[in-house]
C-alpha cells in the first residue's frame, strides 16, 4: 500500500488515540455455556479512520478504578500528587496515571526491591530481603508471577513509595489488538469487534483480564471514551483476485476478521467461493454469529464445518474437521485458494498447521518434504495467512 494511503488509514495512534463510543455491546454466548464472548459496536464515523478488512483496532484500556483506589490507600496518598511519565513526559496526576497509564498486574524486580526496601511490615520486609539475595532467581520470579502489584503492597502492609518513584518503577500500560470483525462497506462509520472476557483466579480470589473487563463491563454507552487506533494488517485480508476461493479457520474469536472477510466479498460482489471451519465449546451456546453463519451458508453459499469439542465426550476441533474433508480441502487449494488462520497461537495454529501437512501427504501424494516446501510456497505467495495471538 502507498505510504501517503497508509498513513491516511492511521492518523491515530498508540500515543494519540481517537476516543470511540460504544453503541452496542451484547454476548454473544448463552448465559448456561459460561463464557462470555462480546459483540461490540463502536462508533466511529468522525473519526476520519479508513479500515480494511483483515485490519486490527489497538484498545488503550484503563484499569479498574477500585484497585486504583485500593492503591492509594495501600501508599498512604491522596492521588492528586502531580506526577510526570518517563515515556513521554506527559505531566498528571497520580490517580490518572494509576487508571490509564500503569501496568498494575505485572512486578519487575526494580519495583519489587523499592517495595522491599519501604515496606510498612517487618516480617515481609525480611521476607522480600531474603528473597532478594537468594542463590535461586526462580523463587523471587515465582513469587512475582503470583502477585499483581496491589497483592503485593497489601502483602507489604503498605509501602512509603513516593508517586513518582511508582512511576519511574511500573511497566507501562500496553494497549491490546482485537481483530476487526466489520467490513466499512457493510457498517459505515463504524467498527465491530468480538471480546473474549478472560477471567481468571489468582491467590484464591478472581481476576479480570485488564482490557476485557473494561470493554465488557466499565465503558458505558454512547460516550466517546474508548481510545482505539488502527493496526493494519499486512497482507492478512481478502484475495484481490475476486474469483480466487478462501478457507478460513477460525475458532473462538478467531472468526471475527472471517465475519468482515464474508461481509466485504458479498458487498464487492465477488464470486469466489468461501469455506468456512469454526470450532468452540458447544453448538448452542457459543456458536458466535452463528445465524449469520446459518445464513450465509443456506443463501450465499458459504461451505460451514463446524466443531463444538464440549458437544460429545471426545473433543473435536477445527483440525479434526479439516481431516474428515481432507480431499476437498486439497482440491481447493489446488485450486488456488487462500487459506486463512486466525485465533489461538499457542495450540491450534500448530494443530492445523499439522493437519494440513497430513492432508498434503495424504491426498497430494507428497513426502513431509514436499508437503512443507508446499506450505512454505503458500505462505510466500501470500496464499497461507495467518493472524494468531
Ligand atoms: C493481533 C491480535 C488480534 C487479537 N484479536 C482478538 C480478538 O479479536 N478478540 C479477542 O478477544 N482477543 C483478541 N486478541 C487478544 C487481546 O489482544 C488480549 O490479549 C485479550 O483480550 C486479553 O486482554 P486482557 O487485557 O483482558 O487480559 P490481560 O489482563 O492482559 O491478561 C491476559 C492473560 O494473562 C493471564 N494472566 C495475567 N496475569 C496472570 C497471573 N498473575 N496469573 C495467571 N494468569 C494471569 C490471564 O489468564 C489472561 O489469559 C488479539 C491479540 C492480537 C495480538
Amino acid at each position: 500500500m502507498p505510504e501517503d494511503q497508509l498513513k491516511q488509514r492511521t492518523v491515530y495512534s498508540k500515543t494519540n488515540p481517537y476516543r470511540a463510543s460504544l453503541i452496542e455491546r451484547y454476548n454473544l454466548c448463552s448465559r448456561e455455556s459460561n463464557k462470555e464472548t462480546y459483540h461490540l459496536t463502536l462508533d466511529i464515523a468522525e473519526s476520519g479512520i479508513s479500515y480494511e478488512v483483515g485490519d486490527c483496532i489497538g484498545v488503550a484500556p484503563a484499569n479498574d478504578p477500585k484497585i486504583a483506589e485500593k492503591l492509594l490507600k495501600l501508599f498512604g496518598v491522596q492521588g492528586d500528587e502531580s506526577v510526570v511519565t518517563k515515556r513521554d513526559g506527559e505531566s498528571l496526576a497520580f490517580h490518572e496515571f494509576l487508571l490509564r497509564k500503569a501496568n498494575l498486574v505485572q512486578v519487575n524486580k526494580k519495583f519489587f526491591s523499592k517495595v522491599a526496601e519501604k515496606a510498612h511490615c517487618k516480617k515481609a520486609k525480611e521476607r522480600f530481603m531474603e528473597m532478594l539475595g537468594a542463590s535461586d532467581p526462580d523463587l523471587l520470579k515465582a513469587h512475582l508471577e503470583e502477585r499483581h502489584v496491589p497483592d503485593l503492597i497489601e502483602e507489604a502492609g503498605g509501602a512509603s513509595v513516593e508517586p513518582q518513584e511508582v512511576v519511574d518503577l511500573l511497566m507501562p500500560l500496553m494497549p491490546r489488538f482485537y481483530s476487526i470483525a466489520s467490513s466499512l462497506r457493510t457498517h459505515p462509520g463504524e467498527v465491530h469487534l468480538t471480546v473474549a472476557k478472560v477471567s481468571y483466579e489468582l491467590l484464591g480470589q478472581p481476576r479480570g483480564g485488564v482490557c476485557t473487563h473494561y470493554l465488557s463491563e466499565r465503558t458505558p454507552l454512547k460516550q466517546p471514551e474508548i481510545p482505539i487506533f488502527l493496526q493494519p494488517h499486512s497482507g492478512f485480508t481478502i484475495p484481490k483476485d475476486s474469483m480466487a476461493p478462501m478457507i478460513m479457520i477460525g475458532p473462538g474469536t478467531g472468526v471475527a476478521p472471517f465475519r468482515a472477510f464474508m461481509q466485504e466479498r458479498q458487498a464487492i460482489g465477488a464470486k469466489g467461493k468461501n469455506w468456512l471451519f469454526f470450532g468452540d465449546w458447544y453448538q448452542d451456546g457459543t456458536f458466535l454469529y452463528g445465524d449469520y453463519w446459518r445464513q450465509m451458508h443456506s443463501k450465499e453459499g458459504l461451505k460451514l464445518d463446524l466443531a463444538f469439542s464440549r458437544d460429545q465426550e471426545s473433543k473435536i476441533y477445527v483440525q479434526h474437521r479439516m481431516l474428515e474433508k481432507g480431499k476437498e480441502l486439497h482440491a481447493w487449494l489446488q485450486e488456488g485458494a487462500y487459506l486463512y488462520v486466525c485465533g489461538d497461537a499457542k495450540r491450534m495454529a500448530r494443530d492445523v498447521e499439522a493437519a494440513l501437512l497430513q492432508i498434503l501427504a495424504e491426498h497430494g501424494g507428497m513426502t513431509d518434504e514436499e508437503a512443507k516446501d508446499y506450505v512454505r510456497s503458500l505462505r510466500k505467495t501470500g496464499r497461507y495467512l495467518r493472524d494468531v495471538y
